[in-house]
This record gives C-alpha cells, structure tokens and sequence, in this order.
C-alpha cells in the first residue's frame, strides 16, 4: 500500500500496466491537491519501474481534463484522483486515490439531521470516500434508516458516485439523500437536482448539516435577470475531452438566432475572464464545466449563464424548472 500524506494512492496498478503494457515513457497527471506529492511519487514510479516518468503541469480540474499534449509523447498517461467520463483513450489509466479519513463518525452525527417520517436515504459520495460506501450503509441501518446506492449514467464510474457536474446517482426514489465528503457544491447540487433534503457529512471538519441551496438559487435568479434583455451571446465550448459539447452549443446558437439575438460559439481549453474583455459581448453561455458560471460567474463582468439559464432567458423554460448544468453521457 503506497500513503502520502492522508490518501492511499493506488499505485500497484499503475507498476501493473507499466510492466504489462512494457511501457518505456509515462505521464503522470494530477489534481492540484495531489500535486505537493508529485515529485516524490514521480521519483518512486521513475526508480521501481525503470520507466522515463513526466510530470504534467497543466490544469487538472477532473476527469475531463486530460493532458493530450502530453499524452502524445508517452506510451501511458496516468491520470490520478479521479475515475473515467466515458469512454477514453486507452492510452490514458486512471489511478484512484483515497482518503484515509474514517466517515463513520461524522456519519453518526449526520442520523439525527434527517426528517423524522424519513425512511430511504440515497448516499452519495466523492470517489476519495467511496470504500466507506459499505460502512455509511451500515451506520444508517443500525439507525432504522433504509441506504440506496444508485447507479449513474455513463460518465460515473461506481455506484453512489457523484462529481461536480453529475448527480445521476442520487437515487430518484429516496426521501432525502446524504452526502458523505467535503464542500457543498456536490450536495447542494443533488439538493436542487431532486428538490430533496440532503445532509452533508464532511468527514475533514467533522460537521454534519443540512444543505441550503437557496443562497446559490437566488444569485443564479439574479444572474439570469440581468441577462434578459441582452442582445448579444457568446458561447463556451471548452476543447477538454469531457466538457467539449459543441453540439449544444450549435443547438444554442440555433436558439439564441431564433429569437432574434446574435451568437459567436468561441472554443478554448481553459476559460478564463480576460479572454473576453474588449469583445462587446453582453452575456456569456457556458458549455465547458458547469461549475464555471456558478463559482467564477462574477469575475466575467458580464452575466455568464448555463445552457439551463440561457432557456430561461429566452422564455423556453420556466423559473420553477431551474437547475444545474449537468454534463451527461451522452452528450
Ligand atoms: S466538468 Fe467540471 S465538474 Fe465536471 S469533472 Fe470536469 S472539472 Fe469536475
């Protein structure tokens, strides 16, 4: 077993697929949390395989951001900390990573925050913590709650899985849903994908508590009003493997023209405010990740909705039917 710092890092597989695959050039890619393990990692993989190992230095927000400059140089890229989207070049091998932190009692503290007349919770987990998948039902049980595991579509990996822009694990015929991990845009998202209750059990501060998603609602609300009598839209499509969805964005353009406004579909790897500045945009449209306009939205200084939002400022959907941008398979 390979630890560094508070993760297990599945490295076993990666000295597997190097001596199976006889693999002389590898990459390694890894989320920013993982990276102050890079080099020691890199020096461990490079000295018990004999491989020549690089290390990639460019974003790695999650599995849909694969390094494909590098890939083109390495007989395998590593792409640790997250699980496939999909289908993906069999070049590319993701190592999973977890967290050593135990759930089980922030779990215990979690039980006394569902409703009383609450009898089926669906879990939910980040991949860090989904080998505690097993003892959080167990902890449920033990408390009369019923557990549901749900299966997700193509772009989740395990069952009870969610990422940021995918909540299609969240059983739909739970009465509430707890997630087990760390932040609150994963359950908020779940909390607004079901318009159900979800505890969160945050096993790195030890809080159990309810999710509000009515903060992150209303700035949404607000985004959209200001986007309403806009004229002009520009379109993301993001060039990374998972979040490119320029067929959208072609059915966007097609709404926005109908309705007799102006659209530009832009690509680009990484989005970034400054690409915008001085083109007299009114409004953006974001296809690459979701959590974009939710996170980053006030740094564009003009609105910057999701495709969701954008039906809504064109009178195709109502406020009611609000909810988050997912990235589905297929797309
Ligand atoms: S698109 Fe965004 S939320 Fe989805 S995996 Fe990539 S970084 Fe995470």
């Amino acid at each position: 077993m390979f630890e560094f710092g508070g993760f297990v890092v599945g490295l076993e597989r990666v000295f597997d697929v190097i001596r199976e695959r006889g693999a002389r050039a590898v990459g390694l890619q890894f989320p920013e949390g993982l990276m102050r393990y890079a080099i020691d990692i890199s020096r461990l993989v490079g000295d018990l395989s004999g491989a020549e190992v690089f290390i990639s230095g460019d974003s790695c927000f999650g599995a849909c951001d694969m390094d494909l400059r590098l890939l083109e140089f390495v007989d395998v890229l590593f792409h640790f900390a997250h699980t496939p989207m999909g289908s993906v070049d069999p070049k590319v091998v993701f190592v999973e990573v977890s967290s050593k932190l135990s759930v089980v009692p922030v779990v215990k503290s979690a039980v006394s925050l569902f409703s009383g007349s609450v009898s089926r919770v669906g879990v939910v987990t980040t991949v860090q913590h989904l080998h505690t998948l097993g003892e959080v039902c167990w902890v449920l049980e033990s408390s009369g709650l019923d557990p549901v595991v749900g299966v997700g579509d193509g772009c989740i990996a395990h069952p009870g899985q969610v990422i940021g822009c995918n909540f299609s694990t969240a059983a739909a015929e739970c009465d509430e849903y707890l997630f087990v991990g760390s932040g609150r845009f994963h359950p908020i998202g779940v909390a607004i994908a079901r318009r159900r209750r979800v505890v969160a059990a945050d096993p790195y501060t030890g809080r159990a508590f309810v999710v509000d998603p009515e903060p992150i609602i209303r700035k949404r609300c607000g985004v959209v009003a200001r986007a309403l009598d806009t004229e002009s839209f520009g379109i993301i499509v993001s060039s990374k493997p998972g979040q490119e969805r320029l067929g959208l964005a072609r059915e966007l353009l097609g709404l926005v023209e109908e309705h007799g406004k102006r659209g530009v579909i832009m690509v680009m790897d990484v989005v970034k405010p400054d690409q915008f500045l001085g083109l007299g945009l009114d409004a953006l449209v974001s296809t690459a990740c979701p959590r974009i306009a939710v996170d980053d939205g006030e740094s564009f200084g003009v609105p910057i909705l999701t495709p969701v939002e954008l039906e809504i400022v064109l009178g195709l959907r109502e406020w009611e039917d609000f909810r988050l941008d997912e990235i589905t398979c297929g797309r």
